[in-house]
């Protein structure tokens, strides 16, 4: 008798409890940032390929405009006191430039990611963390080594932009076969936008020294028509013009080098110190400044940022590969791709050094 009892009360028990799970915990997850991230952090386990993510951003499903413009939406109704999302501009298929504005601080820094279509990883990254940053701000939580006062005063003191995926058109001919106004050749190595234009050769910065001028290859290093031709060259040039940036990263994928100065502009105050933090965090090697226009400054985006501004602007080559195929998709939290453990500190880490 006293053991069917118990019996009894077991099976209620397990009964409440998965009832509760259900109906209870899990519509949670989706709502509330907070309940999620504990479910997060209870469930990490110790492959970083397999890490698991706060309940928006998926960096190991590839990202396509449409996903990142529904992600951006969802993030800033999640973390309405730490993100906002607004548009720098369209595309030359009249998509969506997302912007993102992390932190509520005076002063403002710019971060761009997927420039180049088959580095679209660095979308997933930054999205990545901004998620992270934004759950812990908004849920008063530490972050990693960074303490729970430091997080809040890091974006109570800094607004950080970041343009998640600069080259929209180009991205979804590598992820959703999406179209583009040249020929295809090959979706997974496509770097170029629609126009088949290489957007970091299209730069107003010295851009006549690219002797690539009518090179046949569409996806590569044509550097356009004409300086700033291309309309996402544009509105990366309005963005900068309407800000006072502190300083631009501009995330790619290949190297896991940093190039931060280059001979045309020379030294540029902050450079060094910059580059310094970004290698002291990853490792990363600083390379030499630049030494040639081809293939080197003529018309790239961190060069005419540093021209224009005469502030620190580096290309940050995240990662060992530049194809964006499924294998390598796959191996985002990787030490050999984005090495999430450790890089997913960067923006903090860059924060707190220039806030000294
Ligand atoms: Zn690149």
């Amino acid at each position: 008798m006293c053991e069917i009892k118990r019996r009894d009360k077991f099976f209620i028990s397990v009964s409440v409890s998965v009832f509760i799970l259900i109906f209870v915990l899990v519509p949670m997850e989706t709502t509330h940032p907070k309940r999620s991230l504990a479910l997060a952090a209870a469930s990490a386990p110790e492959e970083p390929e397999t890490a698991p993510f706060l309940g928006v951003v998926d960096p190991l499903r590839p990202y396509d405009s449409k996903r990142l413009y529904e992600d951006t939406r969802t993030l800033a109704r999640f973390y309405p006191e730490a993100l906002s999302v607004t548009s720098i501009g369209q595309s030359v298929l009249g998509k969506e430039i997302p912007l993102l504005k992390l932190g509520r601080g005076e002063r403002h820094v710019l971060w761009v990611g997927a420039l180049h279509a088959r580095e679209v990883m660095t979308c997933a990254y930054l999205l990545l963390m901004a998620e992270e940053y934004a759950n812990a701000y908004c849920t008063s939580a530490p972050y990693d080594t960074y303490a729970a006062d430091k997080v809040q005063w890091l974006l109570d003191e800094f607004t950080v932009y970041l343009v998640p995926m600069a080259n929209p058109d180009g991205v979804d001919v590598v992820t959703a076969k999406g179209s583009a106004c040249v020929p295809i050749n090959t979706r997974e190595t496509w770097k170029a936008n629609a126009n088949g234009v290489n957007l970091n050769r299209n730069f107003p910065f010295d851009w006549e020294s690219n002797t690539y001028d009518g090179f046949p290859n569409n996806y590569l290093n044509n550097k356009g028509p004409s300086p700033a031709s291309e309309p996402e060259t544009l509105a990366l040039i309005a963005l900068s013009e309407s800000e006072d940036f502190e300083f631009l990263v501009s995330c790619h994928c290949s190297g896991q080098v940093l190039y931060w100065r280059d001979n045309k502009n020379g030294v540029v105050p902050g450079d060094e110190f910059l580059a310094q933090t970004i290698s002291g965090l990853t490792g990363y090697t600083m390379l030499p400044s630049t030494k040639i226009a081809l293939n080197g400054w003529a018309g790239g985006l961190e060069n005419w940022f540093r021209c224009q501004y005469n502030r620190p602007a580096i290309c940050l080559e995240l990662g060992l590969l530049d194809t964006a195929d499924a294998v390598t998709m796959a191996k985002f939290y990787s030490a050999e791709m984005l090495n999430w453990s450790v890089n997913k500190n960067m923006i903090w880490e860059v924060l707190c050094k220039i806030s000294n």
